[in-house]
């Protein structure tokens, strides 16, 4: 059995993630991928107007249906306290001991590898998947990968894999629709995450009106508050 973890905020998944999920899945001619929304991610604090951990283990299932062989994992949010990969990693282990075993990670992931939590016993228990975006990225992993492969016998696979240009802050800050799946989407509206501020609106709309248009809406707004 050949099965790929990647572990993510995934606030909320997006289609550059679901892009590489496809061609880890696919190159890897993986059994099964494991999308895993960390619980209380060591390395950020969640920004306010976040999904729930429940909402963003929903929306992991939801794009999960249209990439090969996936399914979302509540795993580390089962889990008490932060989330470590290396936890997860023996807890997999541990349910899948026969199988051959990965890890998903990005460029900037694997060359600070070693300041990971207990990367010895990572290298035990898993390989890792390295999604490379083009070239100049490919060289560096390889570098790093020959590197890791000598001082902890970690071995690195690398995925070619163009990255789309995106990130979970950008989905979050714009709501452009084009970066999500229309499945997802509908859940995000549905719910009702993600919505920008009052203030954030009017600073937006600021821009994009002259200052006497501006005050009109201003007075609109107050009205309209009044009213209701
Ligand atoms: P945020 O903007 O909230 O920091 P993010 O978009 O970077 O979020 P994460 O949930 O932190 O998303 O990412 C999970 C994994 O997906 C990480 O390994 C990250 O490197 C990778 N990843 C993020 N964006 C992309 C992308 N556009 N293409 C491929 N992989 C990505």
């Amino acid at each position: 059995m050949r099965i790929a973890m990647y572990g993510g905020t995934f606030n909320p998944i997006h289609l550059g993630h679901m892009h590489a999920a496809t061609a880890v899945a696919e190159s890897l001619r993986l059994d099964k991928l494991l999308l895993m929304p960390a619980g209380i991610p060591p390395h950020k604090v969640l920004p306010e107007g976040s999904a729930t951990p429940a909402q963003r283990l929903e929306m992991c299932r939801i794009a999960a249906g249209y990439i090969p062989r996936a399914e979302a994992c509540p795993l580390e949010l089962e889990r008490e306290g932060a989330s470590y990969t290396v936890d997860t990693l023996r807890a997999l282990r541990q349910q899948y001991p026969q199988a051959d075993l990965w890890l998903v990670v990005g460029t900037d992931m694997v060359l600070t590898f070693d300041r990971w939590r207990q990367p010895e016993e990572m290298a035990k228990l898993c390989r890792l998947a390295v999604v490379a975006r083009d070239e100049q990225d490919r060289a560096r992993i390889a570098e790093k990968a020959a590197a890791l492969w000598e001082s902890l016998g970690l071995v690195c696979d690398i995925i070619d894999c163009p990255a789309l240009p995106m990130s979970s802050t950008q989905v979050r800050e714009t709501m452009d629709e084009r970066l999500l799946h229309p499945a997802v989407l509908d859940y995000i509206r549905q719910n009702r995450l993600y919505l920008p501020s009052p203030e954030h609106l009017r600073a937006e709309v600021e821009k994009r009106v002259s200052p006497k248009r501006m005050a009109h809406i201003l007075g609109c707004e107050r009205m309209a508050a009044e009213m209701a």
